[in-house]
């Protein structure tokens, strides 16, 4: 009997065909079901084809008594309840990279736009005016510098377009190797030299906690006295207030907007004023071709996986048996807290991430705990859900990370031990944990033993090792009126230099970050969340 697909949203005819054309599947198109319908049929269909105006809620899955798969033309799922999901076993697919060349031209579009002011000319043409003066200072992108901030699957494209328009094209992406860098034969420095330098910037980097509100008002002040600020990535990674301010005063030549903190805005927005802000509502993936890449992608994907059992783009899989994970559990989550610990310490332009499970854990299958890792070393750079065990070694090879796995009998007096040690052009980052009851402990940075809890919000610091540090670091912390849950010191005499990892309740603000870094004592700071 044939498999039955389900397609409930508008996908292309190229995705259909390919669904229909397959031997072994039987597909409905049916568009706009009320969610009610949706429940009432769903349990007579092995896949479900969507894009995001079906929601597919936890009361469909557990209608969905056939179901093993649903593919999502595109790339959030947001609309697809991933737990319940993989609750009831079925894989959801999304397909990722499909639109990258549409959101890079929709990029360039901005660029043309803000450097030739075509939307101003436009409206002023055909309000009966003919402001040849007005609008005659145009630029050419030809010989100016880009700045690229994050060059992944969108920023890698523009790249490779600005180098054809003759542009000088700067990066700044600390994910990214320096052959990975060489490859797209762009030049990576930091967000402040970029800034400083760029006539134009573009951001194609996901929304996280370190990139929310990425360029504020001290970055805007930062950039270049015309400059152009472009973003078709993620709204809230621009501190909109503060841009308005900048555009008012003419500092910057111009902003284009194709997403925005809310969605829609409000009519009153303060960059509407702005005469020189462009925008466009979250038009960046909407082109014909997009649209026909991602349902076409999805179809071979859903199609692969029901008659081949072939997994590709999985969001919610779980490549580990049940009984592994029960006889694993906490070393994985001590595996995922190591490696989100090293990635956030010093993951810039990592070449090679190496796992090592020693004593009893070594006699189990290692590749979960190293995948778990792995996944939580690329997490904090990504968006919630984006990196799973079945996309991260991928991800890390597109980063030029080499994922290398170890074992070892030797646990010196643990039962068993992780480490993990990210390499890449300054050195090497190293962390050794193990578990005590179900609970994960870290017990070495580097070279300083050190007894902590790897969970929470963790304040790394290193100091010098003089007396009274310990006693500033808490004034200024309590001053803040931040709550230290529990403090781990350790110190390496010989080099005068000391360690201390704090636990705290909550996360320190930057402002007190930056009060702690001022300490003559100390070296650096790092907030860190597991
Ligand atoms: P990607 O994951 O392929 O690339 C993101 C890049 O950002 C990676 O190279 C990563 O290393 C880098 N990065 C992560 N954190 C960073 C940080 N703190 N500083 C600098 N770089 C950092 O993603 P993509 O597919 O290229 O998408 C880029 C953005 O475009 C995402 O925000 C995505 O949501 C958005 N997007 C927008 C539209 C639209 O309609 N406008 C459509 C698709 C995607």
């Amino acid at each position: 009997m044939a498999l039955r697909v389900l397609v409930s949203d508008d996908l292309s005819q190229e995705g259909l065909s390919v669904l229909r054309k397959a031997e072994g599947l039987a597909v409905d198109v049916k568009v706009g079901l009320p969610p009610a319908d949706l429940v009432a049929i769903i349990g007579d269909y092995d896949a479900l084809a969507v894009r995001s105006a079906t929601k597919v809620t936890a009361q469909v899955f557990e209608a969905a008594k056939r179901l093993k798969v649903v593919g999502r033309a595109g790339v959030g799922v947001d609309n697809i309840d991933l737990a319940a999901a993989s609750r009831r076993g079925v894989v959801v697919m999304n397909a990722p990279g499909g639109s990258a060349v549409t959101v890079a031209e929709h990029t360039l579009a901005m660029m043309f736009a803000l450097a030739r002011q075509i939307p101003a000319a436009t409206a002023s043409v055909k309000s009966g005016k003919w402001e040849k003066k007005k609008f005659a200072s145009g630029h050419e992108l030809s010989g100016k510098t880009l700045g690229v901030v994050g060059t992944g699957n969108i920023g890698s494209v523009v790249v490779d377009r600005a180098h054809g328009l003759k542009m000088k094209v700067l990066a700044y992406d600390p994910y990214v190797s320096a052959e990975g860098a060489a490859r797209m034969g762009i030049e990576l420095v930091s967000l402040e030299d970029l800034l400083r330098r760029a006539d134009f910037v573009t951001l194609h980097v996901p929304l996280t906690d370190a990139t929310r509100n990425l360029i504020g008002e001290k970055q805007l002040g930062l950039m270049k006295p015309g400059a152009f600020l472009v973003n078709c990535a993620r709204g809230g990674l621009i501190d909109e207030a503060a841009l308005a301010k900048a555009l008012a005063a003419g500092k910057l030549g111009g902003a284009a907007f194709d997403v925005f903190a809310t969605e829609p805005p409000a009519a009153d927005h303060p960059l509407f004023a702005q005469p020189n802000f462009v925008c466009t509502p979250h038009l960046g993936a909407s082109t014909e071709e997009a649209q026909a890449a991602v349902a076409l992608a999805v179809c071979e994907q859903l199609a692969d996986y029901l008659l081949h059992g072939n997994v590709r783009n999985a969001v919610n899989v779980p490549s580990v048996s049940r009984e592994l994970i029960e006889l694993l559990g906490p070393f994985l989550t001590l595996g995922e807290r190591l490696g989100a610990l090293v990635g956030q310490l010093a993951a810039e332009h990592m070449t090679e991430f190496r796992v090592t499970v020693a004593g009893a854990i070594s006699q189990q299958p290692r590749r979960p705990i190293a995948l778990a890792a792995l996944r939580g070393l690329l997490s904090h750079a990504a968006e919630a859900g984006q990196v799973n065990d079945v996309n991260a070694p991928a991800i890390a090879a597109e980063r030029g990370i080499q994922l290398v796995e170890e074992r070892s009998d030797q646990a010196r007096d643990f039962a068993s031990l992780v480490t993990v040690t990210a390499r890449g052009p300054k050195g090497e980052t190293t962390a050794t944990g193990t578990v005590f009851g179900r609970e994960p402990r870290l017990l070495r940075l580097d070279e300083f033993e050190v007894e902590s809890a790897a969970e929470g919000v963790l304040l790394v610091l290193r100091n010098e090792d003089v007396p009274g540090v310990i006693g500033q670091i808490g004034e200024t912390i309590g001053t803040a009126g931040l709550n230290i849950a529990r403090m781990a010191l350790s110190r390496r005499t010989a080099r005068k230099e000391a360690l201390a990892i704090l636990n705290l309740d909550s996360p320190a603000p930057a402002e007190v970050l930056e009060k702690l870094r001022a300490l003559p004592p100390i070296r650096d700071v790092h907030q860190v969340q597991l």
